[in-house]
């Protein structure tokens, strides 16, 4: 029996597939390489000596899907496949519908006619919106601020909904905080397209000379020093989340939903100076106005993941810097960089 795993050749899904076969599973990735690296997947293989099984197909693909799930014992589903800039999304937010939403329901569909119980959801905190902090699990979403969390918010409740109507199906959907970092290797990290619009890629790109300066998007907000805050995480303990999900579901039958945060905000200001002297680089940076769509702190209570799943994140904000640096070093052009 195999756990599949969609957009494993991306960031959060690449880092995950070595956790998985770490702690034994069997894993098939499906990815349509759209936004991922075919490299990443030869990475995990170095890094944990097992080879991962590929089917090069996009989740929106029913018929793809079907021919996938006919021709292997799927146990479980982990879903990352699919679109995450929330610019990207306002400017086209029928892509975003389509790609995100369609892709959750094709594979819950597949799920259904195969008898596959098991399914984990990437996510976001996005779905919360405006509410105040800490956010928690039960608390009423507001995701409208732009089209990304919208699909975020109607994938959990198809999700939520398919669950309710089938017997025996459990489904965890994980809330991620903010992922930052890189495998410890090395080997594997994150790998934004042109101009990175997250934060760590931009400031790894900065000190290594491929941009002039940091812009910091508002520094007239509600927060100590007036930059925005954020829970960030570490990609390697967000990726231990996923298997102690994926263990929720065997036992537990049901809709279980958790926050994958630290529980701790830090500022966009205190990230850049954890940066410096982690790295001894110096970021130049200017304050800018505030990017749309924004909100001034985000940051979780993690307590229900730590009590239900026994998880809870353990790396710290140097580490993550530490980390996301040697990637960008190691890789100065991601996985285009020659070996
Ligand atoms: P990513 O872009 O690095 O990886 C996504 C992967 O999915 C890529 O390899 C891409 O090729 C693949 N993909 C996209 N659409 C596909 C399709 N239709 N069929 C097959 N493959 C497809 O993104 P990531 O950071 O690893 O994010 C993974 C998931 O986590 C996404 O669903 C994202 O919305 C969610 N998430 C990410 C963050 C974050 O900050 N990175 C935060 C919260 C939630
Ligand atoms: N940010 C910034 N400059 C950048 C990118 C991000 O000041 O080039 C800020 C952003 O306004 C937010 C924080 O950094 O306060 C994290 O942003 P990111 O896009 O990484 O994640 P988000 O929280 O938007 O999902």
């Amino acid at each position: 029996m195999a756990i599949l795993v969609t957009g494993g050749a991306g960031y959060i899904g690449s880092h995950t597939c070595v956790a998985l076969l770490e702690a034994g599973y069997r894993v098939i990735i499906a990815d349509n390489l759209c936004r991922g690296s075919a490299k990443a997947i030869k990475r995990i293989e170095c890094i944990t000596g097992k080879k991962p099984a590929f089917y090069c197909l996009d989740v929106t693909d029913a018929a793809a899907v079907d021919g996938l799930f006919a021709a292997n014992k799927i146990d479980s589903v982990l879903h990352f496949a699919g679109f995450k800039a929330v610019g990207e999304s306002v400017a086209k937010p029928l892509l975003y519908y389509y790609n995100n939403v369609v892709g959750t329901m094709v594979l819950a569909g597949a799920c259904q006619k195969y008898g596959v119980q098991h399914f984990v959801y990437s996510s976001s905190a996005t779905v919360y919106g405006p509410n105040k902090v800490p956010f928690r699990e039960d608390m009423l979403l507001l995701p409208a601020a732009n089209p990304y969390g919208e699909t975020k918010a109607i994938s959990e409740r198809i999700l939520t909904d398919a669950a309710k109507a089938n017997k025996g199906w459990s489904v965890v959907l994980l809330r991620y905080f903010n992922p930052l970092g890189a495998h410890e290797s090395g080997l594997l990290g994150e790998d934004p397209a042109g101009v990175p619009s997250n934060l760590m890629p931009y400031i790894t790109q900065v000190a290594a000379g491929k941009r002039e300066r940091l812009y910091i998007f508002g520094g007239d907000y509600n927060t100590p020093d007036g930059t925005g805050v954020r829970d960030y995480i570490h990609v390697m303990d967000l990726a231990a989340g996923h298997v102690r999900a994926l263990e929720k579901t065997k036992s537990s039958p049901g809709v279980h939903i958790y926050n994958l945060g630290s529980g701790v905000g830090y500022s966009v200001l205190e990230l850049v100076r954890t940066f410096e002297q982690v790295t001894g680089i110096a970021i130049p940076y200017e304050i800018t106005g505030r990017r749309p769509g924004d909100i001034d702190i985000c940051y979780a209570d993690p307590g229900k993941a730590y009590r239900e799943l026994g998880w809870k994140a353990g790396k710290t904000l140097a580490e993550m810097c530490r980390d996301a640096w040697r990637w960008q070093q190691a890789n100065p052009e991601g996985y285009a960089t020659a070996e």
